[in-house]
């Protein structure tokens, strides 16, 4: 699915990936964590194809395709879904319209006529059944004057509705309540399968105690110094990162 081989990434000439490696398999779920500065976002960023961001070495690879020179939306319609991509407030435009026109749009984009309105609504029964969500959720205004949890909600509606191969969910709004962890760790739960993967970047292990990874790796000073199953992520709760520091020197 995704691999990142010898990423070395800086901006405004300031290096901050200095060789990270990754593999993610379908299937899998894995976790990303790491001091603050570590890196964690400026990688998700850069999978997404974020432009402020300068590649310098290495290759990303989606499904054996290099797609490190394509656009943000070119990702996108290959698959690659990073949240927070559309964190606008848009008045006057619903949950739903917003997601409609955003699936038209990928179609569009691969040469496809717009999804039949039944088929839409289908979708949009069945996903939000499944996420749990209520109708009058679905018809407020985008982002205008969501909570936390309602941003997360949103969040995982569109990435349910997208149904990304690839899913990055940066985690780094230290307002995260235990609702908001919840629902996005029900809604990776539910939404995983073995033909997706899951990224979820994070320092709170607490989010990994709803979500399951496959595999914990730790980002610190722009590379992978450490992968473990899930049980690293509760190492790290009790003893920091300092001792990886040191296993380092
Ligand atoms: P993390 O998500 O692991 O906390 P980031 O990827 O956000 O780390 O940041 C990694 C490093 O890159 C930090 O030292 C940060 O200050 C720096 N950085 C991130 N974005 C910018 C930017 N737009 N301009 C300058 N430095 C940046
Ligand atoms: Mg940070
Ligand atoms: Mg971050």
């Amino acid at each position: 699915m995704l691999k990142i081989n010898n990423l070395h990434a800086s901006i405004e000439d300031k290096s901050i990936l200095k060789g990270l490696n990754i593999e993610v398999k379908a299937g899998e779920v894995h976790a990303i964590m790491g001091p603050n500065g570590a890196g964690k976002s400026t990688l998700a960023n850069i999978i997404a194809g974020k432009e402020d961001y300068e590649v310098t070495n290495g290759t990303i690879e989606l499904n054996g395709e290099d797609i490190s020179e394509l656009a943000p939306e070119e990702r996108a319609h290959n698959g690659v879904f990073l949240s927070f991509q559309y964190p606008v407030e848009i008045p006057g435009v619903s949950v739903t319209n917003f997601i409609k026109t955003a699936i038209n749009e990928t179609r569009k984009a691969k040469g496809l006529e717009d999804m039949p309105a039944k088929d839409m609504l289908k979708m949009i029964r069945e996903k939000s059944e499944l996420l749990e969500i209520d109708r009058k959720f679905l018809s407020r205004s985008l982002n205008e004057g969501f909570s936390g949890g309602e941003k997360k909600r949103n969040e995982i509606f569109q990435m349910a509705m997208l149904e990304p191969k690839l899913a990055i969910l940066d985690e780094t709004d230290s307002g995260l309540d235990i609702d908001a962890l919840r629902i996005v760790a029900n809604g990776v739960n539910k939404l995983k399968s073995k033909d997706n993967a899951v990224v979820v970047i994070t320092h709170y292990q607490r989010l990994l105690d709803y979500i399951v990874p496959d595999f914990v790796h730790v980002l610190h000073d722009g590379k992978i110094v450490k992968t473990g199953d899930a049980s690293l992520a509760l190492e790290l709760e009790a003893k920091g990162y300092d001792w990886i520091k040191k296993e380092l020197v």
